[in-house]
């Protein structure tokens, strides 16, 4: 379904100021809207953005060669030269909120809220699941706020690390007075409570939302290639502040969640990124919801 898209190369190095010149200058996105019903709750997945990054073991396989990388990549049918990433947010609306958890990076995320029916201002909560430029940089539109009507919530060790960010300066300048912080593992809003997923960044959160019987569990930045990420969930990742914790987390997560079989949302799987994760001998798969 990407076919169309523009896909473009771009160093993804989101917690650098790389990100910032990557921004200014990404390629216009093309929107996408998935809606589904988890019980009560409407979910729509939302499309931001999508970034082909070169094979060069900077953030995959760091410490393997591109051949390594590569016989994954092989190994899933991909091509095995880039690794794909999609940059997706969820949308829930609950009878009295409209909650947005992350905002992406600036790309086509306005123009997919619009295509799923709704304005900036009917969103009454922001969730964010860390601090990185792809999942906070959509807070700020042309040095306003995106979302004028939204509470900002994250966590308080996410909220004081993004503080000490020079990188995301003008964004916590325009959302300062507009967060209001919880600790990990707190229930956020009635519906969705808040998991710690350490690693990735201080108080990188997960949120898991239950309805009825029905329950989805965003989990963040946990995973980041459908491929690599789960076949290879012992690699270190150049994006985690804190390699070892975040491949423990990893690992631990997946096994958990291969055997609840709960559904789940990763925000840089292909787009809309539901699904649920399997088990393949000492490894994982994706298994996109249908
Ligand atoms: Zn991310």
């Amino acid at each position: 379904m990407y076919g169309s898209k523009a896909s473009f190369s771009v160093c993804l190095a989101f917690a650098t100021a790389l990100a910032t010149v990557a921004f200014a200058q990404m390629p216009p996105q093309e929107p996408g809207s998935k809606s589904f019903k988890l019980g009560s709750f409407d979910i729509v997945a939302l499309h931001d953005a999508q970034f082909v990054r070169p094979n060069d073991n900077k953030i995959f396989g760091v410490g393997r060669s591109p051949e390594d990388v590569a016989d994954v990549l092989k190994a899933a049918g991909a091509p095995a030269d880039t690794i794909t990433l999609s940059v997706d947010a969820l949308l829930v609306k609950q009878p009295k909120r409209l909650i947005l958890i992350d905002t992406g990076v600036g790309g086509a995320l306005l123009q997919s809220l619009a295509q799923a029916g709704f304005k900036p201002e009917d969103v009454t909560d922001v969730l964010i699941t860390h601090s990185h430029p792809d999942h906070m940089g959509g807070l700020v539109k042309d040095g306003k706020l995106a979302f004028p009507k939204a509470t900002i919530r994250m966590s308080s060790p996410e909220w004081t690390f993004a503080k000490k960010n020079d990188q995301l300066a003008d964004v916590v300048k325009a959302i300062d007075g507009h967060v209001k912080t919880f600790e990990p593992g707190a229930q956020v809003i009635t519906g969705i409570t808040s998991v710690g997923l350490k690693g990735h960044t201080p108080g990188h959160v997960g949120y898991e939302m239950a309805s009825g019987k029905e329950k989805l569990f965003d989990i963040g930045d946990t995973v980041h290639s459908s491929i690599i990420s789960l076949a290879r969930p012992d690699w270190p990742l150049g994006f985690d502040s804190d390699a070892a914790v975040g491949e423990e987390t990893r690992i631990e997560t997946l096994k958990k969640l291969a055997g609840s079989k709960e559904l789940i949302f990763a925000p840089h799987f292909p787009f809309p990124g539901v699904g649920h994760i399997q088990s393949d001998g000492d490894h994982f798969k994706w298994v996109p919801a249908s």
